[in-house]
């Protein structure tokens, strides 16, 4: 077995700067953002503070690269994309110490999560052989129709820091075995990830300028690249309200935009449930990875009949959850000072408005947390269904329980919320689990698991608030960066 790199041993370049057209380069202006460990608040590297001109240059070389990527035939850009991949396994180990020393998670779920992305890669790899369009009939004799998918350009992608090389696979694969060229805007708790995972991609074959990388705060590069007239498909993920100005900005030149945005995952507890069993879920749900997940489960709806059981069983998986960076702990810090801020403030708000804190509730000061970011699994109760608590993400590892008395209320409650992104229902009622999937407002709808667990192959994204209906991985994400185009073949003219 391979041995895991502890975050210690990570090589972080003390200076991460911009990656365009096969080049590191610091930002334009010279100007540098400092990114932390939230595991220790240490300094863990300065990075290039990109502006609009940084990102114009990104563009520019993702411009020049364009023409000789999109005419290399797809099943070679999967090759190319295989050998990629390839040499991301090679270097997995120091990927997941990149993962964990920028995160704080523990290595081992760091390589879990760089392997998952490795096999996100190596399924788009393949798409190369399958870039399917559709053969249609015709009412006029002679004339063949098909659709080919063409790429439709530059695209300018921009991620969270939540699951780092995750994030950056979900989105570079998929554009670029379309034929795209890209700009990655970084996530600013992140960057030493994607300009490993770009200058890897480099050294195994990926020609300089198809993937570019700028690094820099959201308002600033970000911003920039969405307002960028060359760039046709901004693909973001991130939070609601971002993701709202994004389609307004990109909406006025009509670039196509790709929104994978917030959650307020409602997990079902039915009176037949296997109570063990969703505890387990639940807790994995709320709290793994710090809660820092889109599709966490932070709704927790229990039917009276065993909402007192399950109440106490959550409370004491909670309170028995081990929270550091080693692959003992069970998750760990939240990302940074502002995102603990962000969850203490409003639980604070929550108990001025009457919500019970049942474990834990703030940050953890103890000798080996006191200077992360480190909040522990919490548990809340006595809120309404409207409190803010009850509809604002707080991206934390919080539990807000709720008691409903049937399945119809169950189902109300779920989806009493402005999101709709993933929902899990445990019941041994194949009805109950039937009318769940069907009558749930989300994207992914869960029977007996947890509120996430998505494989490269399937559809993720959601409905009303959470994402503008897109869905990024699987086949569909294929959808998000190509062109449609319908050929008209007229094989003998003088027929008409
Ligand atoms: P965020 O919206 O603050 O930032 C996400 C990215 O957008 C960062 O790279 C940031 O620099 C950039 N950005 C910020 N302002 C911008 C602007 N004005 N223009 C362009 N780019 C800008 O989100 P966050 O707090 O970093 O991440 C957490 C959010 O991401 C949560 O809401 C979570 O649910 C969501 N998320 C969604 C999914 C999904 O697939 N649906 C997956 C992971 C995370």
């Amino acid at each position: 077995m391979d041995r895991v790199v502890t975050p210690a041993e990570a090589t972080h370049a003390a200076r991460i700067q911009n990656r365009i057209a096969g080049r590191s380069v610091p930002a334009v202006g010279g100007a540098w953002f400092e990114k932390r460990s939230p595991h220790d608040g240490r300094l863990l590297a300065s990075c290039a503070r990109s502006g609009a001109a940084d990102v114009d240059a990104g563009v520019s070389a993702a411009a020049a690269a364009l023409g000789e990527w999109a005419a290399t035939p797809p099943v070679k850009r999967g090759e190319i994309l295989r050998s990629v991949c390839a040499g991301l396994r090679e270097r997995r180990l120091a990927l997941a110490a990149m993962v964990a020393q920028e995160t704080g998670k523990s290595p081992s779920a760091a390589l879990g999560e760089t392997d998952g992305s490795i096999l996100l890669g190596e399924f788009f790899a393949g798409e190369g052989q399958r870039l399917f369009g559709r053969t249609m009939t015709s009412a006029v004799p002679h004339r063949l129709n098909y659709t080919v998918r063409q790429p439709i350009g530059i695209a300018g992608l921009i991620v969270p820091a939540n699951t780092p090389i995750a994030n950056v696979a979900w989105k570079m694969f998929p554009a670029l075995i379309c034929g795209n060229t890209a700009v990655l805007k970084s996530a600013e708790d992140a960057p030493g990830t994607a300009a490993l995972v770009a200058e890897i991609a480099e050294a195994a074959g990926l020609p300089p300028g198809v993937l570019n990388v700028v690094h820099g705060i959201g308002a600033e590069a970000g911003s920039a690249l969405v307002a960028h007239p060359e760039v046709g498909v901004v693909s973001f993920t991130g939070s609601t309200a971002v993701g709202r100005q994004i389609a307004r900005d990109a909406g006025t030149r009509l670039a196509r935009v790709s929104l994978e945005l917030g959650g307020k995952n409602p997990f079902v507890v039915c009176d037949d449930a296997d109570l063990e069993r969703a505890v387990h879920w639940a807790a994995l749900s709320a709290f793994s990875n710090a809660g820092q997940r889109c599709a966490a489960g932070s709704r927790v709806i229990v039917f009276d009949a065993v909402y007192d059981r399950f109440r106490d069983m959550l409370v004491e998986r909670a309170n028995a959850s081990r929270v550091g960076d080693r692959d003992t702990d069970d998750f760990g810090p939240l990302i940074n000072e502002r995102q603990l801020e962000k969850v203490s403030t409003a639980l604070a708000r929550a108990v001025g408005d009457g919500a019970r804190v049942l474990c834990g509730g703030s940050r953890l000061t103890g000798p080996s947390h006191r200077d992360g970011c480190y909040f522990p699994a919490t548990v809340v109760e006595g809120v309404s269904a409207d409190a803010e608590i009850s509809c604002e993400e707080l991206f934390g590892p919080v539990a807000v329980l709720y008691r409903v008395a049937d399945f119809d209320a169950a189902i109300a409650l779920a989806n009493h919320s402005r999101y709709g992104l993933t929902a899990c229902i445990h019941t041994r009622n194949v009805h109950r689990a039937m009318e769940f999937t069907q009558r749930v407002a989300a994207g992914v709808a869960v029977v007996n698991a947890g509120t996430y667990g998505s494989e490269p192959h399937m559809p993720f994204g959601g409905m009303k608030d959470s994402g503008n209906g897109t869905r990024e991985p699987g086949t569909e994400a294929l959808d998000v960066y190509s062109h449609l185009k319908n050929v008209v073949f007229l094989s003998d003219p003088e027929s008409l």
